[in-house]
This record gives C-alpha cells, sequence and structure tokens, in this order.
C-alpha cells in the first residue's frame, strides 16, 4: 500500500469525472521539485548520525507551498510526495491562497533527547534554507513535531538570513509568533464539519458513540472537544494501545492520565483490545486521527459507524472507499476533514506578515467562515455528480486548481 499510488487514483478518479483537461492534470501528477538532504547529527553520546531529510513541493499554483513536517521512523519519499499532494487538494478544498507541500525526516524523535531534537531540527532548516522562505515554502507541525520544534526552526531560519523572520513557518509557540487556536484548530475545524454531517444525516450529538484512534494534537483535543459536546467516547487509542468503555470515557481524566504516565494503558475502568475489534466497534463516529492505510479492504467491511471524520491524512484507501461508499458509510475526508490546521496557519501567516495579533474570537469566527463554505461546496458537488464526499472534495479542489493553472497560460 504505497501511499502515493492511492493519492493518483484518487486524482484520477476525479479528474475523469468531470473531463479535467488533461494538461491540469499532467501538472498534478507530478511534483514540482522534491528535495532530498542528508542531516549529519552530533548525538549526545558523541557519535555521529546520518538522517534522511525530505521537502517535497508539490504545486504552488494558487500560492506559495505550505505543509507540515513530519518526524517518523516510516517516512519514505513517496508518503512525503502524498502528503504534499493533498496539502495542494487540501488548501484548494479550505479556498485559503497558498499551495502544497510537505517535508518529513526518517526517525525516531521518541529515542532522541531534546537537545538531539533540537540539533536536528536546525539541521533540517539549514539544509533546505534555499528553498523555503515566507513567500516560496511555510512549513508547520504534523506528526511528532511541535510549537517548541517550529521555534527552533524559524530561529535557525531567521539568523541564517540575518532577520527576523516569523512567517517562514506557523505553528510556532504563541510568544514566539505563534497563533491563538492554532493547536487546537485541527481537531475544530473537523468539529465544525462533523456538527454539520450530523446535521445533514438528521442525529443529534448527546446520543452518539464515538471511537478515536491516535492521541496526538488531532485526537486528543478532537476527544476533549467532542465529550465537552456531549458524545459518548468509548474507544481511544494511541501508538501503543487501545482502551474501551462501553459507558464512555472521562475524557479529562484519560488527559490527565496519558500525561502523567505517557500512555493510555491501564485506565482505570477500561479493556484492552485490539485493532480488528477496534474498527469493528459498534459507535457511530470513528475518527481516524493517526497515520495512513489503517482502514484498508481487509476492515472497511467491519465497519459499523455511520460516520467516519479523517482528522489524520490519507488514513483509507481506494479499495476501502468503495466498500465504504457502497456501505453508506459517511466518509468525511482528510482534505476537508483535518483542513482546519492548515487554515489557522494560513492566518498566523498573515499575522505574522501584519505584525498584528487576533483573539481567540477572530481566530475561531475566521475559522468557520472558512470551515462551513469547504463543507457545503463538498457537499454539493457530492450531491450534483452522486459521488462520495472525498472525489466530491477532489472536484472541488481540482476545479479551482484548474482555474489557477489555466490563467497561467
Ligand atoms: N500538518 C498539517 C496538515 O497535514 C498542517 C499543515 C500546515 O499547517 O501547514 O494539514
Amino acid at each position: 500500500m504505497n501511499a502515493y499510488d492511492n493519492a493518483l487514483r484518487q486524482l484520477e478518479k476525479a479528474a475523469k469525472l468531470i473531463d479535467l483537461d488533461k494538461d491540469v492534470v499532467a501538472r498534478l501528477s507530478t511534483p514540482e521539485r522534491t528535495v532530498m538532504a542528508s542531516l549529519p547529527i552530533k548525538m549526545d553520546d558523541g557519535s555521529l548520525k546520518i538522517f534522511e531529510a525530505y521537502r517535497v513541493q508539490y504545486n504552488s499554483a494558487r500560492g506559495p507551498y505550505k505543509g507540515g513536517i513530519r518526524f517518523h521512523p516510516q517516512v519514505d519519499l513517496d508518503e512525503v510526495k502524498a502528503l504534499s499532494f493533498w496539502m495542494a487538494i487540501k488548501t484548494a478544498v479550505a479556498n485559503i491562497p497558498m499551495g502544497g507541500g510537505k517535508g518529513g525526516i526518517l526517525v525516531d524523535p521518541k529515542a532522541m533527547s531534546e537537545a538531539e531534537i533540537q540539533r536536528l531540527s536546525r539541521a533540517w532548516i539549514k539544509a533546505f534554507k534555499d528553498v523555503i522562505g515566507p513567500e516560496k515554502d511555510i512549513p508547520a507541525p504534523d506528526v511528532y513535531t511541535t510549537p517548541q520544534i517550529m521555534c527552533w526552526m524559524a530561529d535557525e531560519y531567521s539568523n541564517l538570513v540575518g532577520k527576523k523572520q516569523w512567517g517562514v513557518v506557523t505553528g510556532k509557540p504563541l510568544d514566539f509568533g505563534g497563533s491563538k487556536g492554532r493547536d487546537t484548530a485541527t481537531a475544530m475545524g473537523g468539529f465544525y464539519v462533523l456538527q454539520e454531517a450530523i446535521n445533514e444525516l438528521d442525529l443529534k450529538a448527546s446520543k452518539l458513540k464515538v471511537a478515536i484512534q491516535g492521541f496526538g494534537n488531532a485526537g486528543s483535543v478532537a476527544a476533549k472537544l467532542l465529550y465537552d459536546a456531549g458524545y459518548k467516547v468509548v474507544a481511544l487509542a494511541d501508538s501503543r494501545v487501545i482502551i474501551f468503555d462501553k459507558k464512555g470515557f472521562d475524557v479529562d481524566k484519560v488527559i490527565e492520565h496519558k500525561e502523567k504516565i505517557k500512555t493510555l494503558a491501564g485506565f482505570k475502568g477500561s479493556k484492552e483490545i485490539d485493532i480488528k475489534e477496534f474498527f469493528a466497534l459498534d459507535v457511530d463516529v470513528l475518527v481516524p486521527a493517526a497515520l495512513e492505510n489503517q482502514i484498508t479492504k481487509s476492515n472497511a467491511s467491519d465497519i459499523k459507524a455511520k460516520i467516519i471524520l479523517e482528522l489524520a491524512n490519507g488514513p483509507t484507501t481506494p479499495e476501502a472507499d468503495e466498500i465504504l461508499f457502497e456501505n453508506n458509510v459517511m466518509v468525511i475526508p482528510d482534505v476537508l476533514a483535518n483542513a482546519g490546521g492548515v487554515t489557522v496557519s494560513y492566518f498566523e501567516w498573515i499575522q505574522n506578515n501584519e505584525n498584528n495579533y487576533w483573539s481567540d474570537k477572530e481566530v475561531d469566527d475566521e475559522l468557520k467562515e472558512r470551515m462551513i463554505p469547504a463543507w457545503q461546496s463538498v457537499l454539493k458537488n457530492s450531491k450534483e455528480y452522486k459521488i462520495d464526499l472525498r472525489t466530491a472534495a477532489f472536484v472541488t479542489a481540482l476545479k479551482r486548481l484548474a482555474e489557477a493553472i489555466k490563467v497561467q497560460h
């Protein structure tokens, strides 16, 4: 299961449906630029380690490249290409004037000290400083990268170019050029879209059972938001365990437990289940908020949820998509469901450029103003063409990208 193959299949399906100009398809079938580097890092014990690093600049027809940097032991070029392509689609779905890019380092950051991670983060910037910049390509956090890492990166870039360049990365800490609401934006954007979907299906939040895979920035914040809104969160998973409680978790207590002992394992009253059981749970909403290729042809038909809210990027394979569509499961695709993150990143970049900072309410209102119309245009396309929401989101994005590509010729 290669994520980039999946991404290209999604493109092909939507392009065919709207008979997209073949030159536009060609432009979108390959990244504009791929940059690779080896980062030599002095480890705390004095040894030297070399890390593979990437930046893929997929498409800039609608604005500067935009997208996160992932630190993960599974990173490879095809994964980064897929993720950067999805960013180009996502920024177009959210209708923000940005393109798509993504970066990564093949590393297990959990096995490194803070000082080593700082050296690695600064080394990434040194290696890619000529291709990034506030008007060229603006990285951000992704899996296992944090506001602290963004701070080191912005600082390194500013030192290298000899001036403060806050706008070179987003997702920075609040007292280092960050935006209010950026830390909760991915989950919040997904939450707004989910509320719309529930209304569309005539469901009531207070009666709905939820299972969430992933307890990082997206998954843990989503758990809290859904819990506070009256959903019953019955299953939660981090990278090590899956916990289940049919009565529903007190999510505040789970967050406390995770902060204290760094794992969900052993949470009072919960039982551990395996991944097969997790996807087959009798829930209404399933939220994949971890990695790619989780929902596949081998588990898609077990899924009982009515709605899948993809806070992760690429969690569902094209084969699984077909099974879910057949079974009437509404899949709210990544390029819409998690677009709140990059949307507030864009707000952060505007604030950096203007050197003027917004209140929580301003960020939240603006986020809603982007997410709801994005949902509406995707829903409209899905009804018009009688297609699943992913293909509809691609149709929305491809039409916008095609306009931008065509006027430039
Ligand atoms: N990594 C996030 C994503 O996949 C956020 C990207 C950004 O803020 O630029 O959408």
